[in-house]
Order: structure tokens, then C-alpha cells, then sequence
């Protein structure tokens, strides 16, 4: 737990103060605020739209049980196979098991943070199956060993001058290849690999109760050819995911679109109903869904953060949050970083280890305010943070401290007693290295306020 804190408090200080890492992020965000800005001008209504997309989420998270059972009924009945997966480790056994009963020994897989949620790259290769990811982003963080640093854009952190290293490193491109001269590379290399692969995995940005339906949004088709091309189609998705009818969808793509990348709308958008059927020429043979509930139920079990499962992933809290601008997503040391990672994280993988993520904010709003379906992140991040007060996580050190701090300020005397020599003392000690450390420390005047006052008001 305590190496889990410490490392994210190294790895923010050392990301911080990383001029050059902090130059790349400010270069790329600053493209992305400028976009969406452009985005936007779409909506003559946004906050209208915001406010639905944030009822209808609403709507599906108090009734989830039996939006998830319209869902499975539906879809199953055109041949598709669900399964319920209570934990990454369910999960990864069903993906495991249906390759080996399809005999498929190479993957093709599209960008899917959930697949990075439950380690099935890792997974795959230690069955002997090769995965390959299509996404160009997810490609270039498999290629150079690497952590998708962003929801919606895995290499944030690389600028043009250091993905063309990677190509140069890895295969040989010239120093100085264009992005326009990497991608038809990549497109080239993968070609081969969507015609050979047995099974392509995909997330799911949406799922759609009625007809039974699950939605993908990208912008390369790597996810059309990952989820087409092969004989069988694996989606694995959230059962947060769940929209009520496709109807819905002319709301939620759109959003989804400007705020994650500015776009108007995404440039393929895709709904899957089931496999091939009878009289079809195209198409995967066989379709299996697995819903994944990894923690998600903890989330939904707390009535006041139950919000947080609303996210459509869209990437836009992470952008407009100062501290992520300022740390990155590395930091975090999780799948799901910035303010919706602090706020879920800890629900999915224990409020007890990543309960240090929640306070790491200025609690400025800007990622509520940014949000298209309106969570109110930043009181989520009060409430996980009441949470852990409330369920005794913090440490006594802490609630020693608070409860001394709680009687001084309710006795006036009891601060102004101590000479100021002593209250510096003390500043020194208890904050000199954690905020001392970078910072000059308030000096305690040698008159109190009530002193200070006292004469002011005698003159
Ligand atoms: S919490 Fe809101 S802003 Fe953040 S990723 Fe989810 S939908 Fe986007």
C-alpha cells in the first residue's frame, strides 16, 4: 500500500519537473483544447445535451440489472455468446477459452482500455497466443514496451520526433519519417496480420439494450477490420457501458466525439447486433460478448459516487485537470488515470491502496465543468475521500493531527498561547519535506491577529 503511495509521489515529482515531458503535453493538449473549442460550435445547445446524456445514464444506472438482462436476451437471441465475468481473472479465462476451442493463435486486437483494465495482452502471450494491437497509438505503446499514458490517446507523451525513433529503433525507418510515411508502414505490416488472425478483440464504447447491440467509435477502421475480418468477434465491455435504445446513440456518439478529440462526429462508427447471419457474405462466424464487472458493483454500491460509472471515457477531464497536466497518466500508476481514475480507481482495486489518488487534486471543478454527461467529479473525489475517513483508511497520524488541529481552532487561546518562534518550530517540522520541500515556508508573525487587532482597534 505504502509503496503504491510512495511511488506515485516520485513518479509526480519526477513527471513535474520534467521539462521536456511537460513541453510535449502542453504541445499536445493545447491542439486538443483548440479542436474541441471548434467542436463544440455544433451545439447550439450543449449543456442541454449534457444534461440529457447525464439523465439517460442516470436512468440506466438505477435500473442496470434489468438493462443488462434486455441486453443479454436480445442479443443472444441472434447467436451471440454472453458471458458474465465477475473479475479480470473470469474475463481473461473465457477470452483464453474461446480461442482455444476456435484453435486461434494470432489476435487482432483494437484499441480497448478494458483489455488494459485486465492484463490480456499478458494473458494471451503467456498461452502462446500473439496479440497484436491495430490501434496506431496502442500499436506504438506494444512496439516500444510501453503504458498507454491517456483514455483516448495512448501516446500523448511522444512527439513526431519520438515515435519516428521508435520506427527507426525498431525497423529501420529513417530518422526523420513523416507521421503520414509511419502510418502506411503500419498499415502495410498490419494488413497481413488482420487476413491471418483467427479472432479480433474489441472493447465497447457503448452497449445497447434494445436490440441487443454494441457500439464502437474510432477513427483508423482497424476496429471495423479487428471485429470483421476474422471468423470470430470477442467484445469485451464494462457493464457500466449500457445506453438504453440506439436511438440514443445520435446523442452520445457526438458527445463522445467533441470531447474526446473535437471531431464532429468519429470517422467510422460501427454497431455490432451478432454474427453473420443466414444470407450475409461478411462478417465474423462467431460473436461473444463479456461483460465485465471487475469492482464496478462497489462503484454502484455507494449511492453518492455511483455517478462516476456515467463515464463515457471521452478523455476530457484528464485534459482540462492541472494535475494531470502536470504529472501525466504514467503517475498514476493505474489503467484509468486523471480525475475519473482517481475517483473509480479506488473502488475497482481498493479504496485502501488507492485512496492517496483522491486527494491528489486542487478540486478546482474544471473536470466536473468539462464533462459531457456532467459528473460531478470533483465532490466525488470529496466523497471517496469522506469514505476513507469514514471506513477508518486514513492514517492515525492523520486523524491525531486533525483531532488536535479540530480543538485548537475551536480554542482561540490555544493558538495564540505558543510564542512565535514555536509555531515555526513546528511548521518546520511537520510540513518542512513535504510542502517546505520546494517552497519557501510561512513565517508566523511574532503578534497573533487577536493582538494585531487589538492595538489597531486602541489607536
Ligand atoms: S468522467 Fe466525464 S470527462 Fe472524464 S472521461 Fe468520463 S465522460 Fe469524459
Amino acid at each position: 500500500m505504502q509503496e503504491v503511495y510512495e511511488k506515485f509521489l516520485s513518479e509526480s515529482e519526477s513527471k513535474a519537473f520534467n521539462l521536456a515531458h511537460r513541453k510535449t503535453i502542453a504541445f499536445n493538449i493545447s491542439r486538443y483544447d483548440a479542436s474541441v473549442k471548434k467542436g463544440k460550435l455544433q451545439y447550439s445547445n450543449l449543456d442541454l445535451a449534457k444534461k440529457r446524456a447525464g439523465i439517460i445514464k442516470h436512468k440506466v444506472l438505477e435500473n442496470l440489472e434489468n438493462y443488462l438482462k434486455e441486453f443479454d436476451l436480445n442479443i443472444s437471441s441472434r447467436g451471440v455468446k454472453v458471458i458474465w465475468a465477475l473479475d479480470a481473472i473470469e474475463a481473461r479465462k473465457a477470452v483464453v477459452e474461446i480461442l482455444e476451442k476456435h484453435h486461434v493463435k494470432l489476435v487482432v486486437k483494437s484499441k480497448s482500455m478494458i483489455t488494459e483494465e485486465i492484463g490480456l495482452v499478458e494473458c494471451l502471450e503467456k498461452n502462446g497466443i500473439e496479440a497484436i494491437e491495430t490501434d496506431l497509438g496502442e500499436y506504438i505503446v506494444q512496439i516500444s514496451n510501453d503504458r498507454p499514458y491517456h483514455i483516448v490517446t495512448p501516446v500523448m507523451h511522444r512527439s513526431a520526433k519520438d515515435v519516428a525513433e521508435i520506427f527507426n529503433q525498431k525497423f529501420g525507418l529513417p530518422i526523420d519519417s513523416t507521421p503520414e510515411e509511419i502510418t502506411a508502414f503500419v498499415r502495410e505490416k498490419l494488413r497481413d496480420k488482420f487476413l491471418k488472425a483467427g479472432a479480433g478483440i474489441s472493447g465497447a464504447n457503448f452497449i445497447i439494450a434494445d436490440p441487443g447491440a454494441v457500439g464502437l467509435t474510432e477513427n483508423e477502421g482497424n476496429g471495423v477490420m479487428s471485429t470483421t475480418f476474422p471468423e470470430v468477434h470477442i467484445a469485451i465491455a464494462g457493464i457500466e457501458k449500457m445506453i438504453p435504445t440506439l436511438n440514443d446513440l445520435d446523442l452520445f456518439w457526438p458527445l463522445l466525439s467533441t470531447h474526446g478529440t473535437g471531431q464532429k462526429v468519429t470517422a467510422y462508427n460501427s454497431i455490432f447486433t451478432g454474427p453473420r447471419q443466414k444470407g450475409e457474405a461478411n462478417g465474423p462466424r462467431f460473436m461473444y460478448v463479456i461483460l465485465l464487472d471487475n469492482g464496478r458493483s462497489n462503484v454502484l454500491a455507494q449511492i453518492p459516487q455511483r455517478r462516476a460509472l456515467s463515464c463515457i471515457r471521452c478523455g476530457a477531464c484528464l485534459n482540462g485537470c492541472p494535475i494531470y497536466r502536470n504529472i501525466g497518466g504514467h503517475a498514476y500508476g493505474t489503467v484509468y488515470s486523471g480525475p475519473i481514475g482517481s475517483v473509480i480507481t479506488p473502488h475497482l482495486q481498493g479504496m485502501e491502496i488507492y485512496k492517496h489518488l483522491s486527494y491528489a487534486s486542487s478540486l478546482c471543478g474544471k473536470c466536473s465543468e468539462v464533462c459531457p454527461v456532467g459528473i460531478d467529479l470533483h465532490s466525488q473525489l470529496l466523497n471517496n475521500r469522506n469514505y476513507s475517513v469514514v471506513n477508518n483508511l486514513v492514517p492515525s497520524i492523520e486523524k491525531r493531527g486533525m483531532k488536535i488541529w479540530k480543538i485548537a481552532m475551536k480554542n482561540r487561546w490555544m493558538l495564540d498561547l505558543p510564542p512565535s518562534n514555536v509555531k515555526n518550530f513546528f511548521v518546520k517540522k511537520l510540513f518542512g519535506k513535504t510542502w517546505g520541500k520546494r517552497r519557501t515556508l510561512p513565517v508566523v508573525s511574532k503578534k497573533t491577529f487577536g493582538k494585531l487587532w487589538k492595538e489597531l482597534s486602541e489607536k
